[in-house]
């Protein structure tokens, strides 16, 4: 199953909402075993399609990055059917290598969508799964923990990143 690339900041795919999943087929199978095999070779913990530049409203999210197949979330059209309390943490994300923020987010969510077969699933996160379901979610409403910082925080940020996704140069620090 292909590694697929991850698209960075300034990517037309990342900044805008994707569209929900019509009908769950053998493509969108494909996309969510290689978006699980993109999230862990990163590696990171949580990926949304648009990130592989396919603007649609599936994620998936693995806190232990393969070490525990328990741990493996795949949602297609997640939603938020609770929010409540907040945390501020630093986040980081694949498509903004390099750097990092602190965005306020929920403390608990609960989330609910479909997986792989279309069954409807329900998950319930506290700690760092609440801040990757935000995280995640925020991508398929094209929204990056850079839109979520302070606006100081944000613009000093924007300004880095519109020029080094101009240079398209996002190997060195
Ligand atoms: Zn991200």
């Amino acid at each position: 199953m292909p590694i697929r690339p991850i698209v960075k900041y300034g990517h037309p795919a990342l900044h805008a909402p994707s569209a929900p999943v019509k009908e769950i087929d053998g493509e969108i199978h494909r996309l969510l075993d290689d978006m699980m095999d993109t999230m862990w070779a990163a590696p990171g913990i949580g990926l949304a399609a648009p990130q592989i530049a396919v603007p649609l409203r599936v994620i998936v999210i693995d806190l232990s990055v393969g070490e525990d197949p328990q741990q493996v979330i795949k949602l297609i059209n997640p939603e938020f059917v609770e929010r409540e309390g907040d945390q501020r943490h630093d986040e980081g994300c694949l498509s903004v290598p390099g750097y990092g923020g602190s965005p306020i987010r929920p403390a608990r969510v609960t989330v609910k969508g479909l997986d792989a077969e279309g069954k409807e699933r329900l998950y319930t996160g506290t700690d760092l799964l609440a801040r990757a379901f935000c995280h995640e979610i925020d991508h398929i409403d094209g929204l990056l923990f850079v839109d979520r910082l302070t606006p100081l925080k944000r613009d000093l940020l924007k300004r880095k990143l519109r020029k080094r996704a101009k240079s398209d140069d996002w190997e060195e620090e």
